[in-house]
């Protein structure tokens, strides 16, 4: 049987969707055996290939680098998950979204730091007004709530999915566990 494709995305979050999958810790040897993992920061892969079974998206969408991102994801993925709250809610980095997106950027680079008080122009991605959830941007096939989402529960979800059942998730997480 072939493995399924899976991948795995970044976008503006902390990394600890990403931490708690490899709490797995020896689960993932099972799970290593049944996927090809296609995309994600633990491979060193920079283009988002095509033909993927499964993305699990980390983090909200908060500039025009995370939006392009995701709707590449979506192009190229059978099945898109929202992984943790900040990919179904917004969640940590839409506290943001009570300010002016100028407050934002003095805040960050110039109230908070004691060298170079400067706004960067250049490298930094340009920010949108408002952090969106990642339903809002495109379409999402299941939500994983949870910051982050218990290793458990990931590896139920996986697990489920490659025997290809859908997972019922709905007493397995909440959000802020
Ligand atoms: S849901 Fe929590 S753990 Fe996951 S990226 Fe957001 S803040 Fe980090």
């Amino acid at each position: 049987m072939s493995k399924a494709r899976v991948a795995t995305i970044w976008l503006d979050g902390c990394s600890g969707c990403h931490m708690s999958f490899l709490d797995m810790d020896e689960a993932l040897l099972d799970i290593a055996e049944k996927i090809d993992l296609v995309y994600s920061p633990y491979v060193d892969i920079k283009e988002f290939p095509s033909d993927v079974d499964v993305t699990l998206v980390e983090g909200a969408v908060s500039s025009r680098e995370d939006l392009e991102k995701i709707q590449k994801v979506r192009e190229n993925s059978n099945l898109v998950i929202a992984f943790g709250d900040c990919a179904v809610t917004g969640n940590v980095p839409a506290m943001r979204n009570s300010f002016p997106l100028e407050s934002v950027f003095e805040r960050a680079y110039k109230e908070n730091v004691t060298v170079q008080e400067t706004v960067p122009t250049e490298t930094v991605p340009e920010l949108f007004e408002k952090v969106r959830p990642v339903h809002e941007v495109i379409n999402v096939d299941l939500h994983m709530q949870g910051c982050p989402p218990p290793a458990e529960t990931i590896k139920y979800a996986l697990t489920e999915i490659l025997e290809g059942r859908t997972p019922e998730l709905t007493d397995k997480t909440r959000f802020g566990k």
